[in-house]
Protein backbone atom coordinates (compact mmCIF):
# COMPACT_ATOMS: atom_id res chain seq x y z
CA UNK A 1 0.00 0.00 0.00
CA UNK A 2 1.45 3.31 -0.94
CA UNK A 3 -1.53 5.88 -1.78
CA UNK A 4 -5.14 6.13 -0.51
CA UNK A 5 -8.18 8.11 -1.01
CA UNK A 6 -10.48 9.18 1.46
CA UNK A 7 -14.38 11.23 0.55
CA UNK A 8 -17.11 12.21 2.21
CA UNK A 9 -20.51 11.43 0.67
CA UNK A 10 -24.21 12.31 0.59
CA UNK A 11 -25.70 14.86 2.86
CA UNK A 12 -22.97 16.85 4.84
CA UNK A 13 -22.69 15.69 8.96
CA UNK A 14 -21.13 17.67 11.81
CA UNK A 15 -17.92 15.68 12.72
CA UNK A 16 -17.32 14.58 9.30
CA UNK A 17 -14.46 16.73 9.17
CA UNK A 18 -12.79 14.94 12.38
CA UNK A 19 -12.70 11.43 10.72
CA UNK A 20 -11.12 12.81 7.43
CA UNK A 21 -8.59 14.58 9.84
CA UNK A 22 -7.86 11.23 11.81
CA UNK A 23 -8.21 9.13 8.19
CA UNK A 24 -5.05 11.25 6.77
CA UNK A 25 -3.25 11.88 9.45
CA UNK A 26 -3.41 7.92 10.77
CA UNK A 27 -3.01 6.73 6.47
CA UNK A 28 0.56 9.08 6.92
CA UNK A 29 1.29 7.80 10.12
CA UNK A 30 1.20 4.33 8.18
CA UNK A 31 3.16 5.58 5.98
CA UNK A 32 1.24 5.64 2.86
CA UNK A 33 0.12 8.91 1.01
CA UNK A 34 -2.92 10.46 1.63
CA UNK A 35 -5.30 11.73 -1.54
CA UNK A 36 -8.56 13.83 -0.57
CA UNK A 37 -11.39 12.91 -3.19
CA UNK A 38 -13.80 16.49 -3.81
CA UNK A 39 -17.42 16.38 -4.14
CA UNK A 40 -17.90 13.14 -3.26
CA UNK A 41 -18.47 10.32 -6.09
CA UNK A 42 -18.95 13.02 -8.34
CA UNK A 43 -14.89 13.92 -7.30
CA UNK A 44 -14.06 10.55 -8.52
CA UNK A 45 -15.84 11.03 -11.91
CA UNK A 46 -14.45 14.33 -12.80
CA UNK A 47 -11.18 13.57 -11.44
CA UNK A 48 -11.19 15.64 -8.39
CA UNK A 49 -7.81 14.18 -6.66
CA UNK A 50 -6.00 16.32 -4.02
CA UNK A 51 -2.75 15.52 -2.56
CA UNK A 52 -3.25 16.02 1.82
CA UNK A 53 -0.52 16.08 3.90
CA UNK A 54 -1.14 16.54 7.99
CA UNK A 55 -1.52 20.55 7.65
CA UNK A 56 -4.23 20.34 5.01
CA UNK A 57 -6.39 18.98 7.59
CA UNK A 58 -5.17 21.22 10.33
CA UNK A 59 -8.02 23.52 12.17
CA UNK A 60 -11.00 21.81 10.82
CA UNK A 61 -11.62 19.24 13.61
CA UNK A 62 -14.07 22.25 15.35
CA UNK A 63 -15.94 23.16 11.61
CA UNK A 64 -19.11 21.45 10.17
CA UNK A 65 -19.61 20.51 7.49
CA UNK A 66 -17.27 18.89 5.11
CA UNK A 67 -13.98 20.20 3.82
CA UNK A 68 -13.66 17.93 0.63
CA UNK A 69 -17.01 19.23 -0.06
CA UNK A 70 -19.98 16.41 -0.72
CA UNK A 71 -22.52 15.50 -3.73
CA UNK A 72 -25.09 13.56 -4.67
CA UNK A 73 -24.38 11.85 -8.15
CA UNK A 74 -26.43 10.21 -10.46
CA UNK A 75 -23.54 8.72 -12.89
CA UNK A 76 -22.30 7.25 -10.31
CA UNK A 77 -25.15 5.06 -9.79
CA UNK A 78 -24.14 3.22 -13.08
CA UNK A 79 -21.97 0.07 -13.53
CA UNK A 80 -20.60 2.30 -16.30
CA UNK A 81 -20.09 5.32 -14.20
CA UNK A 82 -18.68 3.33 -11.29
CA UNK A 83 -16.24 1.53 -13.60
CA UNK A 84 -14.51 5.42 -15.00
CA UNK A 85 -14.48 5.85 -11.41
CA UNK A 86 -12.22 3.05 -10.77
CA UNK A 87 -10.12 3.52 -13.97
CA UNK A 88 -9.75 7.80 -11.91
CA UNK A 89 -8.32 5.41 -9.06
CA UNK A 90 -6.37 3.68 -10.91
CA UNK A 91 -4.55 5.95 -13.37
CA UNK A 92 -3.43 8.06 -9.95
CA UNK A 93 -2.17 5.00 -8.30
CA UNK A 94 -4.56 5.05 -5.39
CA UNK A 95 -4.94 1.42 -3.83
CA UNK A 96 -7.74 2.26 -1.43
CA UNK A 97 -10.48 4.36 -0.36
CA UNK A 98 -12.27 5.87 2.98
CA UNK A 99 -15.75 6.77 2.14
CA UNK A 100 -17.37 8.30 4.66
CA UNK A 101 -20.98 9.04 4.69
CA UNK A 102 -24.72 7.52 4.89
CA UNK A 103 -26.74 4.67 3.58
CA UNK A 104 -26.49 5.92 -0.15
CA UNK A 105 -22.87 6.65 0.40
CA UNK A 106 -21.99 2.75 1.73
CA UNK A 107 -24.33 0.84 -0.89
CA UNK A 108 -21.88 2.62 -3.72
CA UNK A 109 -19.25 2.04 -1.47
CA UNK A 110 -20.19 -2.05 -1.58
CA UNK A 111 -20.86 -1.79 -5.12
CA UNK A 112 -17.19 -0.40 -6.06
CA UNK A 113 -16.21 -3.38 -3.57
CA UNK A 114 -17.89 -6.20 -5.73
CA UNK A 115 -15.93 -4.65 -8.52
CA UNK A 116 -12.97 -5.35 -6.99
CA UNK A 117 -11.64 -1.76 -5.91
CA UNK A 118 -10.69 -2.01 -1.97
CA UNK A 119 -13.22 0.23 0.26
CA UNK A 120 -13.59 0.92 4.01
CA UNK A 121 -16.89 3.06 4.85
CA UNK A 122 -17.12 5.02 7.74
CA UNK A 123 -20.89 5.35 9.25
CA UNK A 124 -21.77 9.15 9.05
CA UNK A 125 -25.16 11.21 9.03
CA UNK A 126 -27.66 12.76 10.71
CA UNK A 127 -30.72 10.42 9.95
CA UNK A 128 -28.65 7.62 12.07
CA UNK A 129 -30.13 5.21 10.05
CA UNK A 130 -27.36 2.78 9.31
CA UNK A 131 -26.69 -0.88 10.53
CA UNK A 132 -23.87 -1.80 11.93
CA UNK A 133 -23.10 1.84 13.69
CA UNK A 134 -25.58 1.98 16.65
CA UNK A 135 -24.82 5.84 16.36
CA UNK A 136 -23.46 7.93 13.35
CA UNK A 137 -21.43 10.94 12.99
CA UNK A 138 -23.10 13.82 12.97
CA UNK A 139 -26.25 12.74 14.68
CA UNK A 140 -25.38 13.83 18.02
CA UNK A 141 -24.55 17.62 17.29
CA UNK A 142 -27.84 18.05 14.97
CA UNK A 143 -29.99 16.27 18.19
CA UNK A 144 -28.89 19.35 19.89
CA UNK A 145 -29.43 22.09 17.28
CA UNK A 146 -33.02 20.83 16.99
CA UNK A 147 -32.93 21.02 20.61
CA UNK A 148 -32.07 24.19 21.47
CA UNK A 149 -34.61 25.56 18.89
CA UNK A 150 -37.29 23.28 20.69
CA UNK A 151 -36.10 24.70 23.60
CA UNK A 152 -36.62 28.73 22.58
CA UNK A 153 -40.26 27.63 20.79
CA UNK A 154 -41.63 26.51 24.20
CA UNK A 155 -40.43 29.78 25.94
CA UNK A 156 -42.63 31.93 22.67
CA UNK A 157 -45.10 29.25 23.17
CA UNK A 158 -45.78 29.69 26.57
CA UNK A 159 -45.80 33.34 27.02
CA UNK A 160 -48.44 33.29 24.52
CA UNK A 161 -49.70 30.30 25.10
CA UNK A 162 -49.79 28.75 22.00
CA UNK A 163 -48.87 25.80 20.21
CA UNK A 164 -45.58 25.13 17.87
CA UNK A 165 -45.29 22.50 14.90
CA UNK A 166 -41.05 22.18 14.24
CA UNK A 167 -40.01 19.96 11.18
CA UNK A 168 -37.20 18.73 11.58
CA UNK A 169 -35.17 16.52 9.22
CA UNK A 170 -35.58 12.98 8.01
CA UNK A 171 -37.34 12.06 5.15
CA UNK A 172 -37.57 8.19 5.53
CA UNK A 173 -36.20 8.21 9.25
CA UNK A 174 -37.43 9.80 12.10
CA UNK A 175 -34.70 8.90 14.86
CA UNK A 176 -34.53 12.54 15.28
CA UNK A 177 -37.40 13.80 15.57
CA UNK A 178 -38.42 11.10 17.81
CA UNK A 179 -35.21 11.83 20.20
CA UNK A 180 -35.58 15.29 19.97
CA UNK A 181 -39.20 15.47 20.81
CA UNK A 182 -38.53 13.29 23.56
CA UNK A 183 -36.30 15.66 24.87
CA UNK A 184 -37.49 18.71 23.90
CA UNK A 185 -40.53 17.35 26.49
CA UNK A 186 -43.03 17.37 22.92
CA UNK A 187 -46.90 16.32 23.17
CA UNK A 188 -47.05 15.04 20.08
CA UNK A 189 -44.76 13.21 17.60
CA UNK A 190 -44.77 12.69 14.05
CA UNK A 191 -42.60 10.11 12.20
CA UNK A 192 -42.48 7.76 9.15
CA UNK A 193 -42.30 4.98 10.61
CA UNK A 194 -45.07 5.19 12.83
CA UNK A 195 -48.52 7.00 11.77
CA UNK A 196 -50.08 9.65 13.51
CA UNK A 197 -53.33 10.87 11.82
CA UNK A 198 -54.49 14.41 11.71
CA UNK A 199 -57.14 13.81 13.91
CA UNK A 200 -54.85 12.13 16.82
CA UNK A 201 -52.62 15.22 17.28
CA UNK A 202 -55.39 17.85 16.85
CA UNK A 203 -57.01 15.61 19.86
CA UNK A 204 -53.55 15.52 21.66
CA UNK A 205 -53.32 19.27 21.49
CA UNK A 206 -56.86 19.64 22.49
CA UNK A 207 -56.25 17.53 25.40
CA UNK A 208 -53.57 19.50 26.18
CA UNK A 209 -55.45 22.93 26.55
CA UNK A 210 -58.15 21.42 28.65
CA UNK A 211 -55.58 20.30 30.96
CA UNK A 212 -54.39 23.99 31.33
CA UNK A 213 -50.80 23.19 29.67
CA UNK A 214 -49.49 26.67 28.61
CA UNK A 215 -48.01 25.71 25.06
CA UNK A 216 -47.88 23.04 23.08
CA UNK A 217 -44.95 21.13 20.77
CA UNK A 218 -45.53 19.22 17.96
CA UNK A 219 -42.10 17.68 16.58
CA UNK A 220 -42.86 16.65 12.93
CA UNK A 221 -40.20 14.34 10.64
CA UNK A 222 -40.16 15.81 7.31
CA UNK A 223 -40.87 12.47 5.55
CA UNK A 224 -43.80 12.08 8.02
CA UNK A 225 -47.15 10.27 6.61
CA UNK A 226 -49.51 13.55 7.40
CA UNK A 227 -46.55 16.25 7.10
CA UNK A 228 -46.30 20.15 8.62
CA UNK A 229 -48.62 21.59 5.12
CA UNK A 230 -51.00 18.82 5.84
CA UNK A 231 -51.37 19.01 9.28
CA UNK A 232 -51.17 23.41 9.23
CA UNK A 233 -54.05 22.91 6.75
CA UNK A 234 -56.10 20.39 8.86
CA UNK A 235 -55.45 22.38 12.20
CA UNK A 236 -57.34 25.66 10.22
CA UNK A 237 -59.82 24.05 9.52
CA UNK A 238 -60.56 22.54 12.75
CA UNK A 239 -59.22 25.92 15.03
CA UNK A 240 -62.16 26.48 17.50
CA UNK A 241 -61.41 22.76 18.86
CA UNK A 242 -57.88 23.01 19.38
CA UNK A 243 -58.34 25.56 22.06
CA UNK A 244 -54.30 26.64 20.79
CA UNK A 245 -53.49 28.96 18.18
CA UNK A 246 -50.41 26.51 15.99
CA UNK A 247 -47.78 28.29 14.43
CA UNK A 248 -45.26 26.08 12.17
CA UNK A 249 -41.33 26.51 12.06
CA UNK A 250 -39.25 24.11 9.55
CA UNK A 251 -35.60 23.79 10.85
CA UNK A 252 -34.29 22.53 7.10
CA UNK A 253 -30.50 23.00 6.95
CA UNK A 254 -29.76 24.66 10.03
CA UNK A 255 -29.71 21.61 11.63
CA UNK A 256 -26.89 20.67 9.68
CA UNK A 257 -24.38 23.44 9.66
CA UNK A 258 -23.45 23.09 13.25
CA UNK A 259 -20.03 23.11 14.91
CA UNK A 260 -19.70 19.58 15.81
CA UNK A 261 -19.66 18.60 19.79
CA UNK A 262 -17.43 16.63 21.55
CA UNK A 263 -19.47 13.55 20.47
CA UNK A 264 -18.79 14.26 17.18
CA UNK A 265 -15.56 15.44 16.95
CA UNK A 266 -14.61 12.06 18.89
CA UNK A 267 -16.70 9.51 17.36
CA UNK A 268 -15.69 11.13 13.63
CA UNK A 269 -11.76 10.58 15.31
CA UNK A 270 -12.44 7.02 16.27
CA UNK A 271 -14.07 5.77 13.39
CA UNK A 272 -11.57 7.77 10.74
CA UNK A 273 -9.03 5.76 12.81
CA UNK A 274 -10.52 2.38 12.39
CA UNK A 275 -10.61 2.90 8.85
CA UNK A 276 -7.07 3.11 8.40
CA UNK A 277 -6.51 -0.10 10.86
CA UNK A 278 -9.13 -1.98 8.39
CA UNK A 279 -6.93 -0.59 5.47
CA UNK A 280 -3.66 -1.58 6.78
CA UNK A 281 -4.90 -4.87 8.17
CA UNK A 282 -6.51 -5.18 4.30
CA UNK A 283 -10.08 -6.14 5.67
CA UNK A 284 -12.20 -4.14 2.87
CA UNK A 285 -15.50 -4.18 1.79
CA UNK A 286 -16.73 -2.93 5.65
CA UNK A 287 -19.02 -0.32 7.49
CA UNK A 288 -16.90 0.95 10.63
CA UNK A 289 -19.14 2.49 13.16
CA UNK A 290 -20.19 1.90 17.31
CA UNK A 291 -21.56 -1.22 18.46
CA UNK A 292 -22.56 -2.26 21.84
CA UNK A 293 -20.40 1.36 22.58
CA UNK A 294 -16.98 -0.53 20.97
CA UNK A 295 -16.06 0.94 17.18
CA UNK A 296 -16.63 -2.22 14.98
CA UNK A 297 -16.20 -2.96 11.30
CA UNK A 298 -19.26 -4.61 9.84
CA UNK A 299 -19.11 -6.49 6.33
CA UNK A 300 -21.29 -4.00 4.29
CA UNK A 301 -23.13 -7.31 2.67
CA UNK A 302 -24.95 -7.36 6.10
CA UNK A 303 -25.82 -3.47 6.19
CA UNK A 304 -26.58 -2.38 2.61
CA UNK A 305 -30.34 -2.11 1.53
CA UNK A 306 -31.12 -2.57 5.54
CA UNK A 307 -33.10 0.04 7.56
CA UNK A 308 -31.92 0.51 11.14
CA UNK A 309 -35.41 0.52 13.10
CA UNK A 310 -36.71 2.19 15.42
CA UNK A 311 -37.81 1.23 18.85
CA UNK A 312 -41.51 1.29 19.47
CA UNK A 313 -40.96 1.55 23.09
CA UNK A 314 -39.28 4.85 22.62
CA UNK A 315 -42.41 5.93 20.99
CA UNK A 316 -44.57 4.83 23.19
CA UNK A 317 -42.61 6.11 25.94
CA UNK A 318 -42.99 9.66 24.29
CA UNK A 319 -46.70 9.98 24.59
CA UNK A 320 -46.64 8.64 28.00
CA UNK A 321 -44.48 11.45 29.22
CA UNK A 322 -46.77 13.60 27.09
CA UNK A 323 -48.97 13.92 29.82
P1 LIG B 1 -27.60 11.08 3.93
O1 LIG B 1 -28.72 10.12 4.12
O2 LIG B 1 -26.99 11.53 5.20
O3 LIG B 1 -27.92 12.21 3.00
P2 LIG B 1 -26.46 9.17 2.09
O4 LIG B 1 -25.10 8.60 1.95
O5 LIG B 1 -27.56 8.17 2.38
O6 LIG B 1 -26.38 10.28 3.21
P3 LIG B 1 -27.42 9.57 -0.64
O7 LIG B 1 -27.75 10.82 -1.36
O8 LIG B 1 -28.48 8.53 -0.49
O9 LIG B 1 -26.83 10.02 0.78
O10 LIG B 1 -26.18 8.86 -1.38
C1 LIG B 1 -25.01 9.58 -1.70
C2 LIG B 1 -24.46 9.12 -3.02
O11 LIG B 1 -24.15 7.72 -2.97
C3 LIG B 1 -25.41 9.25 -4.21
O12 LIG B 1 -25.41 10.54 -4.78
C4 LIG B 1 -24.86 8.23 -5.19
O13 LIG B 1 -23.80 8.75 -5.95
C5 LIG B 1 -24.32 7.14 -4.26
N1 LIG B 1 -25.32 6.05 -4.19
C6 LIG B 1 -26.50 6.06 -3.56
N2 LIG B 1 -27.19 4.92 -3.76
C7 LIG B 1 -26.39 4.16 -4.56
C8 LIG B 1 -26.53 2.87 -5.15
N3 LIG B 1 -27.62 2.12 -4.96
N4 LIG B 1 -25.51 2.41 -5.91
C9 LIG B 1 -24.41 3.15 -6.13
N5 LIG B 1 -24.23 4.38 -5.62
C10 LIG B 1 -25.19 4.88 -4.84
Amino acid sequence: MKRFGVLTSGGDAPGMNAAIRAVVRSGIDQGWEAFGVEHGYQGLLTGEFRPMGPRDVSGIIQLGGTVLGSARSLEFKTEEGRRKAIRHLNQRGIEALVVIGGNGSQTGAYSLHQMGFPVVGVASTIDNDLVGSDITIGVDTALNIALEAIDRLKVTASSHERAFMIEVMGRNCGYLALMAGIAGGAEAICIPEFETSPETVADVIAKAYERGKKHALIVVAEGAKHGVIELEAYFKEHNERLGFDVRATTLGHVQRGGTPGAFDRLLGTRLGAMAVEQIAAGNFGVLVGQVKGTITATPHADIVDRVKPLDPKLFELANVLAK
